[in-house]
């Protein structure tokens, strides 16, 4: 592995003084970064020299919730309501085969890294007859790509597809072994939670298993929550009360190592609940609003005194992988509800895209921020060009003018992934030509299937 000295750049730290150095540079031995060097210092001899000026340079972002097999449906079903549009993507995944599935995860890695965020959680549900099966390949793939992978293993054993039900003596077989094969394997890349897919699609002793293996392997537990109005009344039936957050707190689901996606309608004494057993939440701003299903919760949230985490959501969701676009909208839906630029800080957004959204996840200690002794995973975003120019405001112009299409490079685990917007990791253009022809062909069969069944 090469040192790097990434010179010249604008360095974003996020570092706990949140220090700006203008013209740095930021060493990297060994996969981590060994020094920040002040404006003029030479960088040491035997180096490979990534010249960042006109980049700002910032660590690497955090996703904290995406559906990496939902990059072939990323076109469709903008225009259903939530119900359709889970069938419209449920049906092209169900047309997957083996190699359909892998160039999907592929693409939506490729599309991660190149969008700068070498951080991913990766929700995942598959069908009960597969096993553990495509969970290996898309750990495989990550393993490829480099980015810190994690994966959070859905299940379900109630009210749900019967495809997907699993029992929960199997559900608990292949999350152990999951855990044990993966679990901080690749130099700790690859991580693995555990993941009830939906508050009412697990049964009580589901919940209760999942804190027993949370606590016995120390993995975190992360969960779709109240995305929309209708969990209310799925939960009804379930469990005969309206509560998302009642169900975790009766599971034990709920603590310092549960990541909450989305909370868009949840009642106050909830958030209460959230905050008091320092329970993380993760807020989508694109998905819910493309679908038109809630918004986020940014200020209930935001001074709870818990970490936040940002995210995308999946591509059929967001369209996009783009966290600029998350904070951006982010920022935006929150001083739309106070009516007031004051409500929330730009700062923050990148904090929970950075450093905050790595301590929800529990990895602070070895990403968010640029800092000797962290992982080197870190981004140099161009900020030179009509686009974003002139940048006198340097975290501003991130949060409000810059788009993932302005990472040029990025750097994961201390070797270069992608370079002069780049993917070194594979080629893009036979990916994208083989996910048109896949991603086509899929669709087809799924119309077929759909009308087969009407
Ligand atoms: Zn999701």
């Amino acid at each position: 592995m090469e040192n790097l000295a990434i010179a010249g750049g604008s360095i974003l730290t996020m570092n706990p003084a949140r220090d700006i150095i203008q013209g740095g540079t930021v060493l990297v031995e060994n996969g981590r970064i060994s020094a920040i060097l002040p404006p003029g210092a030479p960088a040491p001899a035997g180096c490979r020299v990534v010249d960042a000026r006109g980049c700002a340079v910032m660590p690497g972002l955090v996703n904290a919730h995406t559906h990496l097999y939902s990059a072939f449906g990323r076109s469709l079903s903008f225009g259903e309501d939530l119900i359709s549009w889970l069938a419209t993507q449920k049906g092209v995944i169900a047309q997957f085969d083996d190699e359909d599935f892998r160039l999907c995860i592929e693409l939506g890695l490729a599309l991660n890294l190149k969008s700068g965020n070498t951080c991913v959680v990766d929700a995942m549900a598959l069908p009960a007859a597969s096993g553990n099966r495509l969970y290996r390949e898309a750990l495989g793939l990550a393993r490829r790509y480099k980015l810190l992978y994690v994966l959070a293993r859905a299940y379900t054993n109630q009210m749900n597809s019967p495809d997907y039900i699993e029992d929960l003596a199997t559900i608990e077989r292949l999350s152990s072994e999951l855990i044990e094969e993966f679990h901080g394997s690749a130099d700790g890349r690859l991580r693995i939670e555990l993941s009830p897919n939906l508050p009412w699609a697990l049964s009580l002793e589901g919940f209760r298993m999942t804190r027993r293996l949370a606590d016995r392997y120390q993995v975190g537990i992360h969960m779709h929550t109240s995305e929309s109005a209708a969990y209310a009344g799925l939960i009804e039936k379930a469990f005969g009360h309206r509560s998302n957050i009642k169900v975790y707190q009766d599971g034990g689901c709920l603590g310092p190592d549960v990541q909450l996606l989305s909370c868009a309608h949840l009642t106050d004494e909830e958030f209460e609940l959230i905050a008091a057993t320092g329970t993380r939440v993760v807020l989508d701003p694109i998905s819910g609003t493309t679908i038109g299903t809630g918004e986020p919760p940014t200020l209930k949230v935001a001074g709870n005194g818990n970490p936040s985490a940002l995210a995308t959501n999946g591509m059929a969701s967001a369209g996009a992988q783009d966290m600029f676009e998350s904070m951006k909208m982010m920022l935006s839906l929150a001083r739309v509800k106070a009516q007031d630029p004051g409500a929330i800080s730009v700062r923050r957004a990148l904090e929970m895209a950075t450093i905050e959204g790595a301590r929800a996840l529990g990895l602070d200690k070895e990403i968010g921020s640029l800092e000797p002794g962290k992982r080197a995973d870190l981004i140099c975003v161009d900020i030179d060009n009509v686009f974003c120019a002139p940048a006198l405001d340097i975290e501003s112009t991130i949060a409000f003018s810059c788009t993932s299409r302005d990472v040029r490079d990025v750097i994961v685990n201390g070797e270069i992934a992608v370079r002069d917007r780049k993917l070194l990791i594979a080629d893009e253009a036979t990916l994208t030509a083989q996910a048109m022809a896949r991603a086509s062909a899929a669709y087809e069969r799924a119309k077929a299937a759909a009308g087969r069944n009407r």
